[in-house]
């Protein structure tokens, strides 16, 4: 029995037999040709023949991960028609006389050396998806697939790191988990390994590698990211119990579908779900979340390559409404800036972006950019019951501003006979420490508070939300925070507006109580999170 420790990216215990991925790398050999336009004519065949494996692969994606998750597989098409990319595999051929296998293994190996060598941890990420590419192309040349071609049943995958066209190959009936030696959580194999409700560890280290062979034993398990090869008789026991109590824990939550979030002594909250994109609809719906407490609208334009036109927002806006079905929808205007940088914003590099222009700060300082959303917003607020939210408020003005805007949005809407719903509520997230201390008079302005307990204890602690080593400094709990959380509730209450809390502490079941007994009106949560949130709900008594 050898045990090792990863990271765990998606959490349940998974025991299988290893698979170690074979990935059919082509081995290029440098040859003369003596006919550079022949193997220019192969390098297009093969193109187009890669270019219909990955809209297969894409289809694929579209239905296993949604949206968001297969756009992967488009920028890849795109990718294979890159100029830059092109030009060189076309100039190797012709001043080199050689292959085309080596022209484009050398230019897969110069451009993902580039993204690779690129201070931006996004472009970085893109040579994996130049060798991924690259790979398939010279896969084509030699007629091959460039997929896995044996894939026993039930298996745990094993590999140095997996491609996303990789994970998304595997027949996912057929995977119980993933572990890679090396990846992060980020990744978007990661990513889409939670999508696809798959286990997986990464990170496991080379030496993991080196020990799993095929056919082993293997244990994975998703919550601590601890892998056992050959396990003995008793540990394996221990994790088939641990895998009967996840198993109990999960069917006791799905009884709670459909029931209220009342206290036992009577009081009830919303449990809402965040969002950051359509696609996320079917997880709010599947956890039987009573509304959209955040949808994160920058994805929006995260996803996409130039400023998403008024269209292309409304039909998603309209979407989400539509797909609630009458539930409430609060849609948080574009938070970019901080850790959500976009080239075509052509912002400036900041010393802090965190204390810098983002978020509304954008908004305000480009009000073009602000006018489209907001008339996207408002004419889908016929589809259902939006509310539309303001981040990183700090003044009144700030406030009074974004309601002038909504009303010259409303008066250019009516004068263009293009109809809106009267029922908008607009709010703003208490996030800044400014907005807590001065609540009592953002209150009257608005409908309603949000939490932003992310920013919120950044700002209150001077802590860097994406600093690690300051893990030891931040107390999520800091009495601070949580003072002026109860402060926003006082003031929101005074003043006839509701308050809720969408930063990931909503989801923190030891605070439930101490947010009901400050009045909060609702919880909004990652989807997988609500109903243990509805448990906690249920198991508290204020009366005690
Ligand atoms: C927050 O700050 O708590 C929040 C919900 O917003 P985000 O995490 O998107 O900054
Ligand atoms: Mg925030």
């Amino acid at each position: 029995m050898i045990r090792f420790k990863g990271k765990g990216v998606y959490g349940a215990v998974a025991i299988g037999t290893v698979s170690v991925f074979k990935r059919q790398e082509a081995s290029v050999r440098r040859t003369h040709v003596d006919d550079p336009a022949a193997e220019l004519a192969r390098v297009e065949q093969a193109k187009a023949q890669a270019i219909e494996q990955l809209s297969e692969i894409y289809e694929k994606a579209l239905r296993e991960v949604g949206e968001t998750h297969a756009q992967i597989f488009e920028i890849h098409m795109m990718m294979l028609e890159d100029d830059d990319y092109n030009e060189s595999i076309e100039n190797i051929i012709n001043t080199q006389s050689v292959n085309a296998e080596y022209a484009v293994a050398l230019t897969s190996d110069n451009f993902s050396e580039m993204f690779a060598s690129m201070d931006d941890a996004y472009m970085q990420a893109r040579a994996a998806d130049v060798k991924d590419i690259s790979n398939r192309l010279i896969a084509c040349l030699s007629g091959g697939g460039g997929e896995q071609s044996e894939q026993p049943d039930k298996m745990v995958v094993c590999a140095d790191d997996l491609a996303p066209s990789e994970t998304v190959s595997l027949d996912k009936e057929r995977v119980l988990a993933f572990v890679t030696a090396f990846g992060s959580s980020n990744s978007h194999t990661a990513i889409l390994a939670r999508n696809m409700n798959i286990p997986a560890v990464i990170s496991a280290g080379e030496e993991f590698l080196a020990q799993a062979k095929d056919g082993m034993k293997i244990i994975v398990d998703g919550h601590t990211g601890e892998l056992i090869l050959d396990p003995d008789e008793e540990t394996e026991r221990s994790y088939i119990e641990k895998q009967k109590s996840d198993a109990e824990k999960k069917a006791l939550l799905q009884q709670l579908k459909g029931k209220p979030n009342v206290t036992k002594d009577g009081r009830e909250i919303k449990i809402y779900a965040n969002i950051g994109g359509v696609d996320g609809i079917g997880g709010v719906l599947a956890n039987d979340a009573g509304g959209i407490g955040l949808f994160r609208s920058e994805f929006l334009y995260l996803e996409s390559e130039d400023y998403p036109t008024e269209e292309q927002q409304f039909s998603a806006y309209k979407k989400v409404l539509e797909s609630m079905a009458g539930k409430k929808v609060i849609i948080r205007t574009m938070d970019i800036g901080a850790d959500k940088q976009i080239d075509y914003f052509n912002l400036d590099k900041e010393e802090n972006p965190a204390l810098g222009l983002r978020a509304l700060r954008i908004c305000l300082t480009r009000p073009e950019i602000f006018h489209t959303q907001l008339r996207a917003l408002y004419r889908a607020s016929v589809y259902g019951e939006l509310g539309i939210m303001f981040p990183m408020i700090i003044s009144v003005s700030e406030v009074e501003e974004c309601i002038a805007m909504c009303d010259k949005v409303k008066k250019e809407l009516t004068d263009e006979g293009i109809p809106f719903s009267d029922k908008v509520e607009l709010g703003i997230m208490i996030e800044t420490p400014a907005a807590a201390v001065i609540s009592d008079r953002l209150a009257p302005l608005v409908d309603f508070f949000s939490v932003g307990t992310n920013d919120l204890t950044q700002y209150t602690l001077a802590c860097d939300r994406q600093n690690a080593k300051l893990e030891r400094f931040v107390d999520t709990h800091h009495e601070a925070v949580l003072r002026l959380i109860e402060m926003a509730a006082k003031n929101a209450h005074e003043h006839g507006a509701w308050i809720g809390i969408c930063g990931e502490l909503a989801a923190d079941t030891s605070l439930t109580e101490t947010f009901l007994r400050m009045g909060i009106d609702e919880l909004s949560v990652s989807a997988p999170f609500v109903l243990p949130v509805r448990q906690a709900v249920r198991n508290t008594d204020l009366s005690k």
